[in-house]
Parts: structure tokens; C-alpha cells; sequence
């Protein structure tokens, strides 16, 4: 298993994450899931159901091994009629989150999700409805130790992480999804209407979600990573084309910010899949050719961030300079700053990411190997004339 820095948590958590599917559906599932995970080296988990059974049940397989997972557990996500709910009610909300507690046998949960929110005015609810100020006095109490959200929606996304308090963010994160301007309702993304003109390159707001996450030190977990399975089946993918399952997980994988993948396994063989992941080649986890032979889809001069461009013989990690050169300019523009003005500046976190890369655009020979092996026609020797005039080196 790989693991990753879950933004600034301080928490390293595994690139394969567990979803909840397979528990909510049957209880019976969570210690032979649990299993799995423990033995693969899966240490992080998603828990949104408020489903009371579901909530035992992991807590009857956790017993004797809670310090083995970081708990990722939602907050706002209520049972109520014998169904699961979506509350801002903070008594409602509070009582659930305490039932969580007592069910999983713990005094703690690791991040504490505020639930899906995908609404600007919801977000505002979220916090004239004190659910801010209560997920704020559970950290300072030590009941949980990070606070999160969840969202399909990047503007609220943004929103929400640039006020300074979301230290981890779950998001809907598939190529498919990347392409499309966000929404207030999630099952807009699956109208058949939005498929019919093609693609091209990434949705810019989500883009700007990815490197505003990195440049915070917010952590991504993916959730949606397969698009709901259709990007796996080529009748149903808008691309015209399908994924792999390891290809869909590198993708969300290589975008800033992300540490870990949910997998929304409902058997053995599926979450046995996902766990694969880490055993697959390098070929097996690319998803760039796959990307560029799409009939219906063109990602041409856009930096994937993929690395089949390398190895470069100057051993410049041409995808992780292009990133970091992007973070800054990214950083900039959200300030209203542009490139080759005086006011631009260079930001400490990515001045200190770039200093430590093994080489630098400046020892880049020009000779333009790279551009013949990226497959999306990336000016890649004026991105590192770029980088090396940001940087300086
Ligand atoms: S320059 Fe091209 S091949 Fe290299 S990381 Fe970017 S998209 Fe991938
Ligand atoms: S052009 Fe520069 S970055 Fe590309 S392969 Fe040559 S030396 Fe490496």
C-alpha cells in the first residue's frame, strides 16, 4: 500500500480508502471488510451513513483495533423514520453524532465530515445553524480531530475552503465530472443533454478547487471515482471510451491536493480490486493514452499532471514543476495578480515544494523528448522556460 499526507492533518493516510457501501448494505459485511483492509494496509475509512446498524455493527469490527483506521465519519447525516437524512438541525445533528460515538465505541473520530453540501445557501444554513461553531467545539474538545465537508460542487467547495476552517474536503472526482461546471444538484451531471456536444479540457473552477486545496493544505478523499461505474462501461461513458478501475483511481490520484480514494466496494471482489490498485504497473495505472484516444473528449494543450512525458535525461519531474508552477500562478490570479507584473509573488509553500525537487526547469536542454511522448500536445519547453523565470532556477 502507498500513503500520503492527508493536506496538513499530519495524518498519513493510505491511497485506497473504504467507503461505507458494502456495511450499510449488509451489517454482516464489516468485519470481513475491515479484515481486508487491515491486512492490505488500509487505514482510512468513510462512514456516512447515520444507519444505527451499520454504526454498531463497525463498531462490534473495530473493537480491539480503533488507533488501526482513521475514521472519516459525517456529521449532519441523521437517522430518522427508519431513513437516512440530511439535517441542519443542530439538536438533530448533535444527537447523532454522539449516537456515532457511543455505536463505534470510540471517544474520538479522526475528521469530522460536515455532510454534503452542494448549495451556497445551504452552506450559509450550515452556519447560521451554529454546525460550524459545534464541529469547531468538538475539535477544541478533542471529540474530533480535523473538520471536513463533503460537496459535489466546487463553487461551494471553494467557498467553504477559502474561509479558512476545512482542513479536509470529500469530492466527487472522475474525469468526467472534471469536465463539467459545477451544480447545486448533483444529478445534473448525469442528463443525457450534457453529453451531447463533446468535451474539452478541464472545468476551470474545478481546477482552481484542486490547487487552492494544495496551495491551503487542505486534503482531498475522492469519493465518485468511477463516476457511479459508468466510466468503466463504454456504453455509458460520455468519453465514448471506458477507464479501467486503475486508470480512473490514478487519475483522481494525480490531481493536487487528493491523498486518498474511496472505494465504494459492494463485495469482496470489488474492494479486492481496489486494493489491487497499488500492485498494478505503471502501464496498467496510465490513463493517459486511454485519455487521448478518446473519441469524444480533447484535453489538447492541457497538463494533466499524467507524467508520460517522462523520464526526462535532465531528470526534471516535468509533471510535479509544470504543478507547482501552476500553484503559483493560480495563487496570483485568485488575487487578481497576473504573471509578469510586479506584484507577483511567489507563495512559501510552493517556493519550499519546488526547492526541494531532486532538479529544476533551469537544467531543462530544450531538447523537446518530452513534448514527443505527451500525449496532449503540452508546450512543455516553454512550461519549464516559464517555471524556471517564476522560480528563478
Ligand atoms: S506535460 Fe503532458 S505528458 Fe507530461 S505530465 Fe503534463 S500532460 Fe502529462
Ligand atoms: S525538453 Fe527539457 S524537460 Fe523536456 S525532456 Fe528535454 S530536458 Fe527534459
Amino acid at each position: 500500500m502507498e500513503y500520503r499526507q492527508l493536506g496538513n492533518t499530519g495524518l498519513e493516510v493510505s491511497v485506497i480508502a473504504l467507503g461505507c457501501e458494502a456495511f450499510v448494505e449488509d451489517n454482516s459485511n464489516a468485519k470481513k471488510f475491515l479484515d481486508m483492509a487491515e491486512e492490505a494496509g488500509v487505514n482510512y475509512f468513510d462512514l456516512f451513513s447515520p444507519d444505527p446498524a451499520a454504526r454498531s455493527a463497525l463498531g462490534e469490527a473495530l473493537r480491539g483495533r480503533r488507533e488501526k483506521f482513521i475514521i472519516q465519519s459525517h456529521i449532519s447525516s441523521v437517522w430518522k423514520n427508519g431513513q437516512y437524512e440530511r439535517s441542519r438541525n443542530l439538536d438533530e445533528v448533535k444527537a447523532a453524532f454522539e449516537d456515532s460515538l457511543e455505536r463505534l465505541g470510540t471517544d474520538y473520530i479522526d475528521v469530522g465530515m460536515i455532510h454534503y453540501c452542494d448549495a451556497e445557501s445551504d452552506w450559509q444554513t450550515i452556519k447560521d445553524n451554529g454546525i460550524v461553531d459545534y464541529v469547531k467545539q468538538l475539535k477544541a474538545e478533542g471529540k474530533i480531530r480535523h473538520i471536513g465537508l463533503s460537496s459535489h460542487n466546487p463553487k461551494v467547495a471553494i467557498k467553504a475552503v477559502s474561509e479558512g476552517d476545512i482542513e479536509v474536503l470529500m469530492f466527487s472526482v472522475n474525469y468526467v465530472y472534471d469536465m463539467l461546471p459545477g451544480t447545486e444538484n448533483v444529478d445534473d451531471l448525469w442528463a443525457d443533454s450534457v453529453y451531447e456536444g463533446g468535451f474539452r479540457n478541464m472545468d476551470p473552477e474545478r481546477q482552481r478547487l484542486y490547487e487552492l486545496c494544495e496551495d491551503m493544505g487542505v486534503g482531498i478523499t475522492v469519493m465518485k471515482a468511477f463516476a457511479g461505474g459508468d466510466i468503466l462501461d463504454e456504453k455509458m461513458s460520455p468519453a465514448g471510451a471506458s477507464l479501467t478501475p486503475a486508470q480512473c483511481i490514478s487519475y483522481a490520484l494525480s490531481r493536487p491536493a487528493v491523498a486518498t480514494v474511496c472505494s465504494g466496494a459492494r463485495n469482496e471482489d470489488q474492494l479486492a480490486e481496489s486494493i489491487a490498485y497499488c500492485e498494478k504497473s505503471d502501464e496498467e495505472k496510465s490513463y493517459a493514452e486511454a485519455f487521448a484516444a478518446f473519441p469524444r473528449v480533447s484535453w489538447s494543450g492541457h497538463c494533466m499532471y499524467c507524467t508520460h512525458c517522462h523520464p526526462c535525461p535532465a531528470e526534471i519531474d516535468i509533471a510535479d514543476v509544470t504543478k507547482f508552477m501552476n500553484l503559483v500562478i493560480a495563487h496570483n490570479e485568485s488575487n487578481g495578480i497576473h504573471e509578469g507584473t510586479e506584484a507577483f509573488r511567489v507563495p512559501d509553500t510552493e517556493r519550499e515544494h519546488y526547492r526541494v525537487l531532486a532538479h529544476h526547469a533551469g537544467e531543462c536542454l530544450q531538447c523537446g523528448l518530452c513534448e514527443t511522448r505527451c500525449p496532449f500536445d503540452v508546450d512543455i519547453r516553454n512550461n519549464m522556460r516559464k517555471a524556471q523565470s517564476i522560480f528563478g532556477y
